[in-house]
């Protein structure tokens, strides 16, 4: 009998290798991995990012926030390019969010975060709260106060909610967890100006969207918006345990010395594996090729499923991708296994897939058969 909580639905396969963007089981079957560990390992298992791991377990792997960490300065500078932005580093998305709802009360004085329906931030007391889906808050009593939730891709309903002690707004570019749900452009840009008008900060979560997911490093820069807050962590360090919380350099003050902070944050293992990560990322053409990459994978999923009647829509980002269907969700998570590709589910009946930007257009056909087969 097994030691752990079933809090986890875990299928009966163990992946114990990886060699670029294909696992290996522990009966040696390989796998093309359409789906990188939930959005983490957004490089696949890359050679330059395990050479930095182990090269920095060569030297150290972990000091304090108590010491210098010029590795924190090295991402921090890659991650916030010419932004304004000042960056704290944790361990996970709920926590990067949760620095965030702090950084956005203490910054303004108030306390009310508006989010939205179906929204997804994390597990934490603070990021369940902010989650706009009551299945992840059933039995945990109260919730933190002071939360409401609009309707997305809906701007009245945004300002229905608004009120003298509201601090910001929160909200993720394309909902993942509900369903590859992309915000409409002109919502966006519409939010993002009311909030200025109103003195609202916009708290923009990129933990799934970001490192380069929508075929940019954030997601924001596809909606030509710049969030005042935003949140990153599941591609960070391709695999190893990271968060960001990224803040205009005006909200300083709010996180001044012993405000807050973190044992493990920005650790040097994390650290050197995210500097590889920005290297890659930022590397000329990186993220030009992973769009157009991306949006070829969506065109050649329309041509093979778009007129397949158990598909109503295909959408998303980049390489978020999303795939409508009225079939049985798990029966098609297990005939794509079976066929040798790991994709992973979202909402009611979506298949989402979150492939390795680095796939290669044999990969991206590969794959691409092996769902127009498991569909037919
Ligand atoms: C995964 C996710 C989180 C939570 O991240 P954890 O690292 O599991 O805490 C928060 N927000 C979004 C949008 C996510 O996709």
């Amino acid at each position: 009998m097994s030691k752990l909580f079933s809090n986890y639905k875990r299928a009966d396969i163990e992946f114990v290798k990886a060699q670029g963007n294909e696992l290996i089981d522990s009966q040696g079957k390989h796998y093309l991995d359409f789906s990188t560990g939930i959005g983490v390992t957004n490089l696949g298992f890359h050679p330059q990012v395990k050479a930095a791991l182990e090269k920095q377990v060569q030297e150290i792997w972990h000091t304090p926030n108590l010491y210098q960490n010029s590795l924190q300065e090295e991402v921090a500078k890659k991650l916030i390019g010419d932004y304004d932005y000042l960056a704290f580093f944790c361990n996970s998305g709920a926590e990067a969010n949760e620095a965030a709802i702090k950084i956005a009360r203490k910054a303004s004085g108030k306390q009310g975060i508006i989010t939205f329906e179906n929204s997804f931030h994390g597990r934490t007391f603070g990021s369940m709260s902010a989650t706009g889906q009551d299945k992840i808050k059933t039995g945990f009593g109260d919730a933190v106060p002071h939360f409401s939730y609009a309707k997305f891709n809906d701007l009245n309903s945004v300002k229905a909610l608004v009120n003298e002690d509201t601090a910001a707004v929160m909200l993720e570019m394309v909902q993942g967890e509900s369903g590859v749900l992309p915000a409409d452009q002109t919502f966006v840009q519409e939010l993002a100006s009311f909030c200025q008008d109103k003195g609202l900060y916009l708290i923009v979560d990129e933990v799934q969207t970001g490192m380069g997911r929508t075929g940019t490093l954030f997601s924001f820069e596809h909606y030509g918006i710049i969030p005042d807050i935003v949140t990153l962590a599941k591609g960070l360090a391709n695999g190893v345990p990271v968060g960001a919380m990224l803040a205009k350099s005006s909200l300083s003050p709010a996180f001044s010395y012993g405000s807050h902070g973190s044992t493990f944050g920005g650790n040097k293992l994390a650290m050197s594996a995210s500097s590889a990560v920005l290297d890659l990322m930022r590397a000329p053409g990186f993220l030009d090729q992973a769009w157009e990459n991306g949006n070829y994978l969506q065109d050649q999923l329309k041509k093979a499923l778009g007129a397949n009647p158990k598909v109503s829509d295909i959408r998303g980002l980049g390489y978020m991708i999303g795939i409508q269907t009225t079939e049985n969700l798990a029966d098609l998570v297990q005939a794509a296994r079976d066929e040798g590709l790991i994709v992973l589910t979202a909402g009611t009946n979506v298949i989402r897939l979150l492939p390795p930007l680095t796939l290669s257009k044999e990969e991206i056909d590969q794959g691409v058969a092996i769902l127009a087969e498991i569909f037919r």
